[in-house]
Order: structure tokens, then C-alpha cells, then sequence
């Protein structure tokens, strides 16, 4: 068995820019979801951890609380899988419009 080519040449394939403009999200992504993330601020040392891994950057700090935009948040569960504090839990139902 072959293994496949690696390509070196990629021009012409590669997407101009980003796919909002400036990285700002331009489509809503909740309905991605399955399970939502919620963050027990009871829990939460406002490390930033979740901010930073979150690959939608949607969790954002307000008063010293974390919260998150679930009108962009595609329920991935990366945030509840690298929160060293398990603060974020992945639930059920929906929450898009919270
Ligand atoms: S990673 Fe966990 S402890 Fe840190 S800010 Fe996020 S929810 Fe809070
Ligand atoms: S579930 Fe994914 S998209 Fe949603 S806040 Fe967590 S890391 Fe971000």
C-alpha cells in the first residue's frame, strides 16, 4: 500500500483571508449543538484556560465571571475537557438565545 503524496505546492488551494472578516464569527454556530457548556462560577478561579482553548473564542470574562456566547458556541467541549477546575460542565438542552 502507498502511502498518499504530500503535497509541497498548495497555490491556489489555499483560502484567501480568513472565513469572517477580521476572525469575527458572521454565522451563528448553535445550531452545531448537542450539548452546551455551563460554567459554574461557584467553581471558576477566572483562570482564562477555557477563553483560550475555545476555538470559537466565545467565552468571555464579564465582572470577573466567565460566560459564553451560545450564539456562536458549537458545543465541542473542548472548554469542559481543559478546565482544570471541571467548573464546566456539558449539558443538555439549549441555550442559544440565553
Ligand atoms: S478554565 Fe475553568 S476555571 Fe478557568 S476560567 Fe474557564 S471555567 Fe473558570
Ligand atoms: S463548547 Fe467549544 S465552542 Fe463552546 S464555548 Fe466550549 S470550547 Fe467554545
Amino acid at each position: 500500500m502507498s502511502r498518499p503524496t504530500v503535497k509541497t505546492d498548495f497555490s491556489g488551494e489555499i483560502p484567501k483571508g480568513t472565513y469572517g472578516p477580521a476572525m469575527h464569527l458572521t454565522e451563528t454556530l448553535e445550531g452545531w449543538r448537542n450539548l452546551r457548556p455551563v460554567i459554574n462560577n461557584n467553581i471558576c478561579n477566572n483562570c482564562g484556560l477555557c477563553y483560550l482553548v475555545c476555538p470559537e473564542g466565545v467565552i468571555f470574562d464579564e465582572k470577573n465571571k466567565m460566560d459564553i456566547d451560545y450564539g456562536f458556541c458549537k458545543g465541542c467541549g473542548i472548554c469542559a475537557r481543559e478546565c482544570r477546575k471541571n467548573a464546566i460542565t456539558m449539558e443538555k438542552g439549549d441555550a442559544a438565545n440565553e
